[in-house]
């Protein structure tokens, strides 16, 4: 599989038995490879040669410990678990394709679990492709989810009003919202993910509205450009990492951390609804390094 080449890559290249200014090299270009980004790279290896030299490290157990310390520094979570009582409201949002609607289903059978499959509703606000209401529709069936929608092209804002409305009415303790992810027409997500954030931003208690990144790991840096745009119009709270199961590669995390300060919620390692997990740094680097 191609995540275990490029972990065995790092392992090999720590193996080596030297470590002279072509091993940072190396390394540098291998963080880069693992979509850590050229600046955090850069920024990484500096510290770590930095490290070597006024902690006089010299065994591979000694530079993979700091390495990992220093990308664990990166390596921040958050947890998402719904409270009990009172309602949430998580918002999902993401460009098309990256897996938002799968990981709402994923979402939506792991806090129903927890809860109670009448207290977790899915709110269809991608209104502008009449399939993502149809294949939202399809996974609340499958897992016995209530789904508010309305017809297609309608407002977005209109649905996430009335899903809130009705998980206010049933005593529900968390709404998943689909929202669309057309990034070409940047000016018009803005401004209809604006005015979704205005609704919700007023009918939650504070700290109950969440709005969350789906970004699929294969995509590598361009995820942070994409994040660097939901961030500029509506702000994020968390991101979740899909299809990391095909992705090579998981710097990611740590860039957008790094740089934008996003910790990173859940990690997708498969198409099925069991196929999510929460993000543990401590594992996360160890799978980054080629195992610990
Ligand atoms: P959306 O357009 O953002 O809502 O994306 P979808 O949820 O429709 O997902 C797009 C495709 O990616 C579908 O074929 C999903 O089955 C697939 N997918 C979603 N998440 C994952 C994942 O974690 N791993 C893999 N391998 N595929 C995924």
């Amino acid at each position: 599989m191609a995540k275990l080449g490029f972990g065995e890559k790092l392992r090999r290249l720590f193996g080596l038995a030297r470590y002279d200014e072509n091993f940072f090299e190396d390394l540098t270009d291998s963080l880069i490879e693992g979509d850590l980004g050229t600046k955090q790279a850069y920024a990484v290896v500096e510290e770590l040669r930095a490290a070597c030299a006024q902690k006089r490290l010299s065994t591979e157990q000694e530079l993979r410990a700091e390495l990992k310390s220093i990308l664990l520094k990166d390596a921040c979570g958050i947890d998402l678990s719904p409270e009990k009582s009172g309602l949430s409201f998580y918002l999902v949002l993401g460009v098309n394709g990256v897996g938002k609607t799968t990981s709402i289903a994923k979402l939506g059978r792991l806090y129903a679990e927890k809860l109670g499959k009448e207290r977790v509703i899915l709110a269809a606000a991608d209104t502008f492709r009449a399939a993502a209401i149809e294949q939202l529709e399809i996974h609340g069936q499958r897992l016995g989810l209530r789904v508010v929608r309305h017809q297609s092209s309608s407002d977005p804002g209109a649905v996430v009003y009335d899903a809130i409305e009705a998980a206010k009415a049933s005593g529900a303790a968390i709404v998943l919202a689909d929202t669309a992810g057309r990034l070409h027409n940047k000016a018009h997500l803005v401004k209809e993910l604006e005015k979704i954030d205005k609704i919700a931003g007023s009918k939650l208690a504070a700290g109950r509205y969440k709005k969350i990144l789906v970004l699929d790991s294969t995509t590598g840096q361009n995820g942070l450009r994409q994040a660097e745009v939901f961030k500029e119009a509506v702000g994020l709270d968390a991101v979740i990492m899909s299809k990391y199961d095909s992705s090579a590669r998981g710097g990611l995390a740590f860039a957008l951390m790094r740089e934008l300060g996003i910790p990173t919620a859940y990690v997708c390692v498969g198409e099925g609804y069991q196929d999510i997990r929460p993000f543990d740094p401590q594992s996360y680097v160890d799978e980054f390094l080629g195992g610990s």
